[in-house]
């Protein structure tokens, strides 16, 4: 899904300002969805027509929920799907920034730095929540420094733009969204830098003990190794025949693909 919606937006925002409409979406949606229904990805999916529509109009939530809030005509790109291969603080850093957008009036290299999330927006106001955005907003910090390192762009907000469709009562979908920010200095820089040199300091020597601790939580259900992993197995069995007080469906969902791998039917 969530491929699919970032290929959309990528291919909308390629067109010129005024032509991304969301008529043109859902062209570039149809055209799509061509695409990736030969994609081995999907067909792992083994939807039937109902699975297939319902996907469709998921899809098409999630991009109609972007564009109420995250005006897509105002968006000045500079890069989408950008490469990075640089090192930073002394680590190896590859990846690809989802988009790369032009800050203020364009007069010089100030950018902002936006990794798309199709998952659920994130809680906010608690200490535990502010904990884990601050783990989450890491990854965008790091785009930031890398982006640093080649030395052309100057970022000065990196962001992660939440957009989703959660399924509705009357078998519906109602978008959600949420934004985590936060603003790109010398400080919040150097902080990131810090602790990307820590982790991957602690992964030479974890590799050197051969020993690396399992970390579980709800992607254990997404995970292609947990049918060899003690304790993302006893989680996942425990997330199964949890409730889920809001929907009222156990906490690991049927589609998780921990479900197939470890026979919790
Ligand atoms: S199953 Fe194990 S390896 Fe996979 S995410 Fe969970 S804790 Fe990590």
């Amino acid at each position: 899904m969530g491929t699919f919606v970032h290929a959309v937006l990528e291919k909308l925002l390629d067109h010129d300002a005024a032509d991304r409409t969301p008529e043109l979406a859902r062209a570039l949606a149809r055209s799509q969805f061509d695409v990736t229904e030969d994609q081995g990805d999907y067909r792992a999916l083994q939807l039937d027509e109902a699975g297939a529509r319902r996907f469709r109009q998921r899809a098409w939530t999630m991009i109609t929920t972007y564009f109420a809030e995250f005006s897509p005509a105002t968006v000045v790109p500079v890069a989408q799907e950008m490469r990075l291969n640089v090192e930073v603080a002394g680590v190896p850093f590859r990846g690809f920034i989802d988009l790369v957008e032009r800050d203020g009036d364009g007069t010089d290299n100030a950018v902002v730095v936006t990794d798309y999330k199709t998952g659920k927006p994130p809680e906010t106001g608690t200490r535990w929540s502010d904990e884990q955005n601050s783990e989450k907003l890491l990854q965008v910090m790091w785009y930031a420094a890398a982006l640093m390192e080649m030395g052309e762009h100057d970022p000065k907000l990196a962001r992660l733009l939440y957009f989703t469709a959660v399924d509705t009562p009357d078998g519906g979908f109602a978008g959600r969204t949420g934004v985590l920010s936060a603003g790109v200095d010398q400080g919040s820089l150097d902080a990131a830098r810090a602790e990307l040199a820590l982790r991957w300091h602690q992964i030479g020597e974890a590799r050197a003990a051969g020993v690396a601790d399992a970390v579980t939580g709800p992607l254990c259900g997404w995970c292609a190794f947990v049918d060899h992993c003690e304790e993302g197995e006893a989680h996942c069995r425990a997330m199964r025949v949890e409730i889920n007080p809001r929907t009222g469906a156990p906490r690991l969902r049927d589609d998780a693909p921990a479900v197939a791998l470890l026979g919790l039917t």
